[in-house]
C-alpha cells in the first residue's frame, strides 16, 4: 500500500543518487548494453534513465511497482546465489512512492507499455513504441515528502553523490556504454567496448590511466583483476578506492586495508591510492543481503582473499621495479 511504500521510501530512497542508483542497477540487470543517464538540477528536477535491455511486458511493468515484486528471486536458495545487483523488489515502488514517475517499456516484439504515476498511484496505462528497452523518468523528487526535500544539500553535493555512483557504475561494467548528461551538459560517456583502463580514462583522467599497472591473480575461490595507480600519484581519500565484486560496487574496510598493506612501504602516510578491482567469485561465499542499500557485504573466506589482494599487489609492484 501507499504508506508502506512512503516508508521505505525513506530507507531505499534517501537522495537523487539513490535513486541513480537503483535504476541504473535494473538497467544493468536487465542486460543492456547501453544506458543513457539525463539528469536536471542534479536530479531533483528529473532523473532520466533509458537503456536498451530485456524490457518488460505489459502486466511485469506494473508488477514492477509493487512491494517485493521482483523477477530476480524466487526462492530461498536464489538469495544465497545472487548474480543481479538488484534482489530485494523494493526500488521501484519506493522511487514511485515519492515521485512524478513515468515508465515506458517493451520487449520488442510488440507495442510497449507507458505508465504514469504519481506518489505510487497509476495515474494512466497506455500504449508505447515497440523500441525494446525501458525509459523512465522520475520527476520532482520527494514533492510529497517535504521535510526529505529539506534536507537535500545544494545541487553541487547532490551532484557529487551521483557522479560517485556514476562513475562506479560504468567502473564495474566496462562492458556497457554509459551516456552521462546534466542539465544537457555531458558528464561523460564510455565507449563500451570492455575496456577497463579506457574506463579509468574517462572518469579519472588520461594521465591517471597512463599511471596504473595491471592486476590480476586467481586462487581457488577468487579472481582478481584491475588496476592500481603507481605510488607517486596519490590521493587525500580512500574514495577513489574501488572495489567491486561480480559486478557490485562494494564497501569494504578489509578490503581496502588489504591494498593498502599491499602497497607496503610505498605509500605516502595519510595517502590513499586509486586502485579498481573487479572481483569474481561463487555468490555463495559473499552474503549481500546486510544491508539495505547493498553496499556491505560479508565473505566466508574474507582471510584467504585479503592475502590474494596483498599479495597480488606486491607482485605487480616488484615486476613494475624489475
Ligand atoms: P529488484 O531490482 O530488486 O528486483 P526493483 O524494484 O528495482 O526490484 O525492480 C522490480 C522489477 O522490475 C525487477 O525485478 C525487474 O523485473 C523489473 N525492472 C525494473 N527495471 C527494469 C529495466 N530497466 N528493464 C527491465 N526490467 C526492469
Ligand atoms: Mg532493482
Amino acid at each position: 500500500d501507499h504508506l508502506s511504500n512512503k516508508i521505505a521510501a525513506g530507507e531505499v530512497v534517501e537522495r537523487p543518487a539513490s535513486v541513480v542508483k537503483e535504476l541504473v542497477e535494473n538497467s544493468v540487470d536487465a542486460g543492456s548494453t547501453w544506458i543513457t543517464i539525463e539528469l536536471k538540477e542534479a536530479g531533483l528536477e528529473s532523473i532520466q534513465i533509458t537503456d536498451n535491455g530485456a524490457g518488460m511486458e505489459e502486466e511485469d511493468c506494473e508488477r514492477a511497482f509493487y512491494r517485493h515484486a521482483t523477477s530476480k528471486i524466487t526462492n530461498e536458495h536464489d538469495l544465497f546465489h545472487v548474480r543481479t545487483l538488484g534482489f530485494r523488489g523494493e526500488a521501484l515502488a519506493s522511487i514511485a512512492a515519492v515521485s512524478r514517475l513515468k515508465l515506458q517499456s517493451s520487449t520488442g516484439d510488440h507495442a510497449g507499455t507507458c505508465l504514469e504515476l504519481e506518489g505510487g498511484r497509476l495515474l494512466s496505462k497506455t500504449k508505447s513504441d515497440a523500441r525494446q528497452g525501458t525509459e523512465i523518468s522520475v520527476n520532482e523528487l520527494f514533492f510529497n515528502t517535504p521535510a526529505r526535500l529539506k534536507y537535500m544539500k545544494t545541487i553541487h553535493t547532490e551532484l557529487g553523490h551521483i557522479t560517485d555512483v556514476l562513475n562506479r557504475m560504468a567502473l564495474s561494467h566496462p562492458d556497457i556504454r554509459f551516456t552521462c548528461t546534466h542539465n544537457d551538459k555531458q558528464l561523460f560517456q564510455t565507449n563500451g567496448r570492455g575496456d577497463l583502463l579506457q574506463v579509468i580514462a574517462k572518469i579519472y583522467g588520461v594521465n591517471v590511466a597512463r599511471k596504473m599497472v595491471p592486476i590480476e591473480t586467481e586462487t581457488l575461490d577468487f579472481k582478481v583483476k584491475g588496476y592500481i595507480a603507481k605510488p607517486e600519484i596519490t590521493r587525500a581519500s580512500r574514495s577513489y578506492m574501488s572495489t567491486m565484486v561480480n559486478g557490485r560496487y562494494i564497501r569494504s574496510i578489509a578490503l581496502n586495508k588489504a591494498i593498502l598493506q599491499g602497497y607496503h612501504t610505498l605509500l605516502p602516510i595519510g595517502k590513499s591510492p586509486i586502485s579498481v578491482l573487479n572481483i569474481e567469485m561463487d555468490p555463495i561465499l559473499v552474503d549481500v543481503n546486510v544491508h539495505p542499500a547493498k553496499l556491505e557485504v560479508r565473505f566466508s573466506k574474507e582471510k584467504e582473499l585479503f592475502h590474494a589482494i596483498e599479495e597480488a599487489i606486491r607482485q605487480a609492484f616488484r615486476k613494475q621495479t624489475l
